[in-house]
């Protein structure tokens, strides 16, 4: 159910949450979070909660994305990659925020899912693609900004690699739910510089794809 007043009390949970970046409140008005969740946990989407989406996989909790989506200073002009697609949520929310957002999933269903999610809102800046995040996206790169929505237990390699000079990377690491934490990588000279922001729980980010 999407009420006004659902969406209010929402934005007010997010800015109480330390969520002050007006590019990043806006695009989650626009986007619709009850498209994005099943049926029966529609109700539910204004919470700020997490909700299961299938195949074992979640729906951050609004503040979460909203959390990410600020700490990865994302500007109008910019390219962004994401790894883990899941309902397509956080896609679209950045989608709002940036020029173009490349998406990659593991799930064949979570992908088409999302897909046809995409369709329906009339987001045209989304690129997919089926396959396995760890090996990111060499023919896209350098990208400007990655944000990763799937645990890995290291900061992959590969995603700095394609990360561009001066480009910032949002993501949280550790192999156990308990002890992760949201990780900032900036990339200046070709260096990467390393910041702890927060303690989270996501699922884990899942070398190869499902047999
Ligand atoms: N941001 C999503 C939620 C992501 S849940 C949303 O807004 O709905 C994490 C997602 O990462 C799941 O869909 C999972 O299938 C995907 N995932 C896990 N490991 C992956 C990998 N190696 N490559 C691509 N996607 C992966």
């Amino acid at each position: 159910m999407s009420t006004p007043n659902h969406r209010i009390r929402l934005l007010m949970d997010l800015r109480a949450a330390g969520i002050g970046d007006t590019a990043v409140l806006s695009a989650i008005e626009r986007v619709p979070r009850e498209a994005f969740v099943p049926p029966t946990f529609r109700d539910r989407a204004y919470e700020d909660a997490a909700l299961p989406i299938g195949h074992a996989q979640t729906l951050s909790r609004p503040s979460v994305v909203g959390l990410m989506s600020q700490a990865l200073e994302a500007g109008p002009r910019m390219k962004v990659l994401e790894i883990g697609t899941g309902s397509g949520y956080q896609t679209c929310v950045l989608a709002r925020m940036v020029r173009r957002v490349y998406t990659i999933e593991r799930h064949r269903e979570l992908m088409q899912e999302a897909e046809a999610r995409f369709k329906a809102l009339r987001i045209h800046n989304v690129t997919t693609k089926f396959g396995d995040g760890w090996q990111g996206w060499a023919a896209q790169a350098p990208f400007e900004r990655i944000i990763v929505t799937a645990a890995p237990s290291e900061i992959p390699a590969t995603l700095i690699d394609q990360l561009a000079e001066g480009g910032v990377m949002v993501l949280p690491v550790g192999r156990e739910k308990r002890t992760q934490s949201l990780i900032r990588v900036r990339k200046t000279d070709g260096r990467a510089t390393i910041e702890e922001l927060d303690a989270v729980r996501f699922v884990p980010m899942v070398a190869g794809l499902p047999t």
